[in-house]
């Protein structure tokens, strides 16, 4: 293998590209433990997973100092097998998931970060609250009593779309509705100051829109094989 390999020259370029104010989640999903060495070997130390089998497997084996994100859909009963470690929980998409969370991390001595996901495109399956619920949530006092979660903002994707105008409307509505959320949690949350969105194809709007965490996997790992 040269010293510089393709995953490494991918995420030395698209990091250096990045304003100060976003941060590159290497998305490694479905590709090995050796990709990601090499991604690591470049310097990138955050990751994030899709699925929790594959992600138990591949933290057990790799560098400890490596920032596990999860950002896929959780269910409830597979937390507790990511509890102990994850750094971040992109995909919250119900309250029973974040009181799930919770009771792990209690039993973990651990406050784990959360991202509320919101289902901002036009695909029906995806998962997630409309900004209606999420402002409900939000104005509500039982997420508060959630005292081993750490609320720090807002996860979205963009309809999957050739139409990059309405890809960067999608992502600026996005982005005031994080202000707005910002405004009304702040006393309870201080630290609500991530907004995750951002893929392969439509990173470098959604850092002209304001994100502050891009998800970015094929543009780094190549195509995925399912
Ligand atoms: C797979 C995935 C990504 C990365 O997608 P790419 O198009 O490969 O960059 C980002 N976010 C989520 C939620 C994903 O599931």
């Amino acid at each position: 293998m040269s010293n510089e390999s393709f995953i490494g020259h991918q995420i030395k370029e698209i990091t250096a590209e990045l304003p100060a104010s976003a941060r590159l989640v290497a998305i490694s999903k479905y590709h090995p433990a050796s990709s990601i060495e090499e991604a690591y070997a470049a310097g990138q130390r955050v990751f994030g997973e899709s699925h929790v089998q594959e992600l138990i497997g591949k933290e057990a084996c790799l560098p400890k100092d490596i920032e596990w994100h999860f950002i896929g859909h959780l269910q409830t009963n597979k937390v507790k097998y990511i509890a102990p470690f994850i750094s971040l929980i992109h995909a919250v998409d119900t309250i029973k998931l974040l009181r799930e969370i919770n009771k792990q991390a209690e039993k973990n001595n651990r406050v784990i970060d959360c991202l509320i996901q919101l289902h901002i495109a036009q695909e029906e399956t995806k998962f997630g609250f409309t900004y209606e619920d999420c402002r409900e949530l939000l104005s509500s006092n039982e997420w508060k009593e959630l005292k081993h979660i750490n609320l720090r903002g807002l996860m979205c994707m963009a309809s999957n779309t050739d139409d990059m105008n309405q890809v960067q409307q999608e992502f600026h509505e996005m982005h005031a509705f994080f202000e707005e959320m910002q405004q009304m949690v702040i006393n309870d949350a201080p630290q609500f100051n991530e907004l995750s969105m951002g893929m392969s194809h439509d990173y470098p709007i959604a850092v002209k829109e304001g994100s502050t965490l891009v998800r970015v996997g094929s543009k780094i790992f190549g195509n995925r094989i399912y």
